[in-house]
């Protein structure tokens, strides 16, 4: 009876198996046919200095927007981007479409907003100077208007590596930000030797303020630290007035999140920046 039973589980754990995979594969075979056909698209999203009010600029976050159906989630596609390699296009595409974008937004007299860009792990190797050196060459707009954000545990897992490439980064006058602070294991040690400028408290810390002191004191530990450091510190996840007020008593300098806006479509970026400057 216990043999049957452990027969069927397998067999269902089989199945499970095989339904992930052919998953997977269908999603790998649509990102490549999405790359091919030019459905991947960036929406902006502001960060905002809740001192001055200003818009300090924007994060580009992918979105796959598909001939015929629903824009599709990073959460969606990133995964699967991530496991097959296929990030490192895909980036590469964001990172173009991200410094096209800045380019008629300085040209338009918003040279002063900076662009942030995620990269991945697999993005975040020797040859990303090569990469971001031609992005900026071809798209003509200066190194200090362009920010890489790098996770924390991508950050940890070769900090010979990480340091070399941060200081080629640094040395080319870009600026980098530590994604999802607070999330990995990075010690203050490397927080100091890192030529970094940014450090993004991870959302999930900021979502319960509110309600979990041990959220509010790792958030108001980190703006601290990072002010300490002189770093500039955004605040990610921002949707409610108390979660803002909070934030401000803390003395958070930035803040990005649904309270200002969703990441949206270039055209309503504009849209918000024009509605923010006036
Ligand atoms: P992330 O880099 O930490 O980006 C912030 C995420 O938080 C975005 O999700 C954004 O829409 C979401 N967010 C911002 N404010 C709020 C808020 O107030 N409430 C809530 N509930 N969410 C908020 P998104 O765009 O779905 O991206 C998710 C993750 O996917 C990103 O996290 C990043 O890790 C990854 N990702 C997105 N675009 C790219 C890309 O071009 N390249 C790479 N490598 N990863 C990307
Ligand atoms: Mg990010
Ligand atoms: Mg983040
Ligand atoms: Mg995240």
């Amino acid at each position: 009876k216990a043999k049957e039973q452990g027969r069927s589980r397998c067999l269902h754990f089989d199945a499970e198996m095989t339904e992930q995979v052919t998953r997977r594969l269908s999603i790998e075979k649509s990102i490549r046919k999405g790359l091919e056909r030019d459905e991947f698209q960036v929406y902006y999203q502001p960060r905002i200095n809740i001192f001055n009010g200003r818009l300090v600029g924007m994060e580009a976050l992918v979105r796959w927007v598909p001939e015929h159906g629903a824009v599709v989630s990073p959460a969606e596609f990133i995964p699967v981007a991530e496991e097959t390699g296929l990030i490192v296009a895909l980036g590469e595409r964001v990172l173009r479409l991200a410094c096209a974008q800045m380019r008629i937004w300085a040209d338009r007299g918003w040279g002063d907003l900076r662009m942030s860009v995620n990269i991945s792990a697999r993005q975040f190797q020797a040859n990303l100077t090569e990469r971001v050196a031609a992005a900026l060459r071809d798209s003509g707009i200066s190194p200090d208007s362009l920010e890489l954000e790098i996770t924390e545990t991508t950050m940890m897992r070769d900090i010979g590596q990480t340091v070399l490439l941060l200081e080629q980064l640094n040395g080319m006058g870009l600026k980098i930000a530590i994604d999802d602070f607070g999330t990995g294991h990075s010690s203050l040690y490397y927080l100091k030797r890192f030529p970094i400028s940014t450090l993004k408290i991870d959302r999930s810390f900021v979502r319960d303020i509110m309600k979990d002191d041990g959220d509010a004191n790792i958030v108001s530990t980190i703006i601290t630290m990072g002010h300490n450091l002189s770093l500039n510190v955004v605040a990610e996840g921002v949707e409610t007035d108390e979660q803002l007020a909070f934030l401000r008593d803390k003395g958070c300098v930035e803040v990005q999140g649904f309270y200002y806006s969703r990441p949206v479509p270039a055209a309503e970026f504009e849209d918000f920046v024009l509605r923010h400057r006036s």
